[in-house]
Parts: C-alpha cells; structure tokens; sequence
C-alpha cells in the first residue's frame, strides 16, 4: 500500500499523511523545502513508511519519481493565499499547470486512483447559488465573475478542478475530488497558513472588519478523513464537498466573541449592506461514505488551544 501525497508539509496534507501513516501506508511525500517538513518525520510511522522527495510544481517531470511506484496519489499542493501582485505566476501557473504536471506523471504510471484536494472555492462562487435551495457538487464557479471581481484563489482552484477532469477523461485516469470549506485545526507543521491566521487575526484583535459572505467551515482532522475514505471506497466518484457549517463572517466572529471573551474581537461588518443569508452547502456525499463531522465549536477549541500552546495567542 503505497501512496504519493503532493505538499506533503501544508496544513492538511500533514494532517493527511498521519493519517495514512496511521493506517499502514507507505508515503511518498513530496516538498520545496527540507527544513519546512522537519515535522514530518516525527510522526509515529515516518522513519519506517515515510520518504520525502523534492519536487515543485513547475518543474515538468518533477512528480514522476514520486508517483513511480504508488497505487494513489493525493495532489494536495496548491498555493494558498490572497494578496497577491502576480495572480498568474503566484497562484494561476502553480495552481493549473502545476495540477497538470502532476496528473502527466499519474499518467505515465498509469495511476489507480487520484484524490485531488480542490476547495469549494471552485464551486460556490456562482450568481447560481443565490436563490438555490441548496448547493451541492453540481455547482461550478464562475470563472467570468472570478475574473471580473479579481478573486484569483478562487479563480485558480476552480480552472485546476476544470483541467483535471478533462486531463482524466482524456487519459482515461479514476480520480475523484474533495473541496471542503475553510479549513481549521490545529496545527502539525511549524508554519501559520492562510485560513487558520484567518481565525488568529479574529482573536487577536488584527482584523477590524469581516466581509458581507457567508462561508462554509470545517476541521481539518476531517478534512483528511475525507480523503482517506474517498480514496478507500471503491465506489467514490465525481466531487465531494466537505463542510460543517455554513456561517456568515459575522456569526462566526460573533461565535468567537462569545467562546472567547477574553479575547479582543473587534471585527465589524465591512459595510452597511444587509447581510447576505447563509446559503445551505450540502454534505450528504460524504455523510453517505460514513463521515461524522466535528462539531465548529469543538474544532475552534481545538484550534485555540494549538495556537495558545505554540505562543501565537496569549
Ligand atoms: P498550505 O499553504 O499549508 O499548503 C500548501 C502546500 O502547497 C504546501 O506544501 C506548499 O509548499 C505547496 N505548494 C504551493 N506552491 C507550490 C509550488 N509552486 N510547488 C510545489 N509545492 C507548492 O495550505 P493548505 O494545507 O491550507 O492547503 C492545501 C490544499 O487544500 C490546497 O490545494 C488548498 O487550495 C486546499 N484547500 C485549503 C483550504 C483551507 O481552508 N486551508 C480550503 C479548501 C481547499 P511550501 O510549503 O513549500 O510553500
């Protein structure tokens, strides 16, 4: 049982190779950076099933070692962050050609099964979700309205779901796809990344105002999870959105408060505007596959705790 995760050292993938250590795999895990992944190998199976192996997402060919050799790969690694000046060199190339370069080395070794870590990003954000009942795996974003309103993330997670699926059709390769929401949990890696510094600028005090959207959350224990189960299911198929709850900014800057108040949550809302409702976001896929979801509160608690312990909160 051997399996290939890309990004081996982010926040979910760390989550996700302990938990394929955990359960007997052998992991081939590939980096950028040695002294980034340090934590790795401290995990309970690493010095027996776990090899790191160096590879960026734009050098062609860089993955096909890594991928020689496994029954799955895991295509995690994805640049994730707003502020960007270069959408396409920081986030667009890395995020569509690097997926690309990737599923060719899957390709060469003919692959079994792909889990590919795309986001609801790719998904939820579409004209189409207001006044939809729910919005499930259906959904696509609107590349045109990405591109019209500059949410480069968002529009880089939803071309690289898009050119995978007709790279795998095109060579005939089985993957499947999670997209959770924002992620939180406590951190494995030494590293802050994008959505739990998200949750520390809230406690802390640093972000004054939230936006007028509502967003799905989830933790990342289940978040690798999914993962594993879509991976391990032999009838797994398509899209899964992986979500706890959907919560407009200011309910959950409002859950904070009330959980923490200790804290200085200041955030407000960014405008007078009315605030948009909460969409409904389903999760009945991964439900269906045997999923039980931690409940928001207790993954915020958990999350809190990590960042109190690494010295990042008081
Ligand atoms: P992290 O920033 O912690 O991890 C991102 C990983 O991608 C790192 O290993 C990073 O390597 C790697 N990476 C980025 N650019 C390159 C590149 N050019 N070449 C090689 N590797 C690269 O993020 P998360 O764990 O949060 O995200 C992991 C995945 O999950 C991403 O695909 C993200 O889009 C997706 N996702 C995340 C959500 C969240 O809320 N966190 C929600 C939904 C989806 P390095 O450390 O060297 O930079």
């Amino acid at each position: 049982k051997t399996v290939c995760v890309t990004g081996a050292n982010g926040f979910i993938a760390s989550w996700l190779v302990k938990l394929l250590l955990e359960r007997g795999y052998t992991v081939k895990g590939t980096i950028r950076n040695a002294e980034k992944s340090k934590h790795l190998l401290n995990l309970p199976g690493a010095s027996e099933r776990l090899q790191l192996i160096e590879a960026d997402l734009l050098k062609p060919g860089a993955f096909d070692s890594a991928v020689q050799g496994c029954d799955g790969v895991f295509h995690t690694a994805s640049p994730f962050f707003y502020n960007v000046t270069d959408p396409d060199a920081e986030l667009l190339d890395p995020a569509v050609k690097g997926t690309l370069n990737v599923l060719e080395s899957c390709a060469k070794a003919r692959t079994k099964k792909i889990v590919l870590t795309s986001s609801v990003a790719a998904v939820a954000y579409t004209p189409k979700r207001i006044g939809a009942s729910v919005v499930d795996e259906s959904f696509f974003s609107d590349i045109d309205l990405c591109r019209k309103e500059q949410r480069w993330y968002v529009l880089s997670k939803t071309l690289a779901e898009l050119a995978a699926w007709d790279f795998v059709k095109e060579h005939n390769l089985n993957m499947v796809a999670v997209n959770p929401t924002m992620v939180l949990g406590p951190l494995l890696q030494a590293c802050m990344n994008s959505s739990n510094e998200l949750l520390l600028e809230y406690l802390n005090g640093t972000s004054k105002s939230f936006p007028n959207l509502a967003v799905g959350w989830v933790g990342v224990e289940d978040v690798a999870l999914a993962h594993l189960l879509v991976y391990e299911n032999p009838k797994s198929e398509g899209r899964y959105i992986c979500n706890e709850r959907v919560l407009h900014y200011g309910d959950f800057v409002s859950l904070l408060s009330k959980l923490y108040p200790q804290y200085p949550v200041v955030a407000k809302d960014a405008d007078d505007s009315p605030r948009i409702p909460a969409h409904e976001l389903s999760n009945e896929k991964l439900k269906n596959l045997g999923l039980t979801f931690r409940s928001l509160e207790e993954v915020v608690h958990e999350t809190v705790a990590c960042l109190k312990e690494l010295k990042y909160l008081e």
